[in-house]
């Protein structure tokens, strides 16, 4: 089935109440037993598992073509969640351009319980081959990358996971299973933070774990969720349902004006770079090309020309774009990344950082020229 209509009709099970057509929300915490004492229902107790939460993980599985799939409070609940099920002593290779929280759970939270990790330039797979420990277990991938949108080589590092044992972990939260499938090329764990464009409405925050397969590993995630209790409400997994049912079309358009105006950016004589994947220029295009399909996604950054003051007078004069953090929404933000990102991190304080929502793109290049030519 294709992506769109997967979006309808993944649940192949039909609400029978009243005749609905959509999900009843079930707020009970608990459910009753039989009198011999078992759950006709299969629900006990909604940490456990909730009708709208299996839903929704029903849905997210099919969508990235996994077995399994685990719903969290949020994203960094999820990525949590990967790094816990992890032993101490082990060791994670990330790149160096990741997502900052991500960054920060290792550094700051796991490093004290034993996990090590290695910040690397993924886009040289000789720096991740010097990388590997002895007690390297997992490969962490997040392509494109956050905030500089570069392309890591999603099938040879996964092949190199292989290679050395250790398990490959794609976070798809920027490219989402419309643009690109890293389990086509066998990675093991896929990571969304459905609050950006699967959920897609800036009104809920979650995330996800994908397994490709079951096993004892997914049964861990399983008790890391259940039993640490970080599990998705049922009005969220709800929203995030309702959400994902025009992902695939919002995640085409944004992408198609992400590059609208990423072409307009490159040209502009106030940027002096504009990082996209789907530029002829971006310098990991044709392998970005190879690995995403139907677009490049919706977040882009660039570079001004002048310094952090010229960097603040765009986001001041913006007038379509809030300046607000997070990605993935149907409204277009803008955010100065080195104003929120640790100093260790190095960007650009001439970057800024755009999420292209759903607006159209002629309004939103004659936002940004304005912005621009002050
Ligand atoms: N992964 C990526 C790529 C992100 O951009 C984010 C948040 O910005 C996360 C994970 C964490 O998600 P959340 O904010 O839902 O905890």
């Amino acid at each position: 089935m294709d992506i769109d209509t997967l979006v309808l009709h993944a649940l192949d099970r039909r609400v029978e109440a009243y005749g609905a057509i959509v999900e009843p929300i079930v707020m009970s915490t608990t459910f009753e037993r039989s009198q011999g004492g078992c759950y006709e229902h299969g629900y006990s107790y909604s940490r456990i598992g909730n009708p709208n939460r299996s839903a929704l993980e029903a849905v997210l599985a099919k969508l990235e073509g996994g077995e399994v799939a685990f719903a969290f409070t949020s994203g960094s609940a999820a990525v949590m969640a990967l790094f816990q099920a992890l032993n101490p002593g082990d060791h994670i290779i990330a790149p160096r351009d990741c997502y900052h929280g991500t960054q920060s759970i290792l550094e700051e939270i796991f490093l004290r319980w034993g996990l090590s990790s290695s910040f690397v330039d993924m886009t040289n797979l000789a720096e991740v081959n010097g990388a590997i420990k002895s007690s390297t277990r997992m490969i962490w991938i997040e392509t494109p990358s956050n905030p500089r949108l570069r392309i890591y080589d999603m099938p040879k590092l996964i092949g190199l996971a292989k290679d050395i044992s250790a398990i490959s972990v794609v976070d798809n939260t920027i490219a989402t299973p419309v643009l690109q499938r890293p389990f086509l090329y066998g990675c093991d764990y896929v990571l969304h933070s459905t609050t950006k464009a699967i959920a897609g409405h800036s009104d809920v925050l979650g995330g996800a774990v994908v397994a490709r397969a079951q096993n004892d590993w997914t049964k861990r995630i399983r008790q890391i969720q259940t039993k640490g209790g970080a599990v998705l409400s049922p009005f969220d997994s709800w929203l995030t349902l309702r959400g994902i049912r025009t992902l695939p079309l919002r995640v085409r358009a944004a992408s198609k004006t992400a590059l609208d105006v990423a072409q307009f950016l490159e040209k502009h004589s106030a940027v002096q770079m504009c990082h996209y994947p789907g530029l002829v220029s971006h310098p990991q295009h044709s392998l970005a090309s190879k690995i995403m399909s139907e677009g490049y996604g919706s977040l882009l950054s660039f570079e001004v020309v002048g310094g952090q003051e010229k960097a603040f007078q765009v986001t001041e004069r913006l007038k379509l774009f809030t300046r607000a953090t997070s990605l993935g929404g149907v409204e277009s933000l803008v955010e100065h990344r080195a104003s929120i990102e640790p100093s260790h991190r190095e960007i650009s304080a001439k970057l800024l950082r755009i999420s292209i929502g759903l607006e159209s793109s002629r309004d939103l290049i004659s936002d940004l020229d304005h912005a621009l030519r002050a």
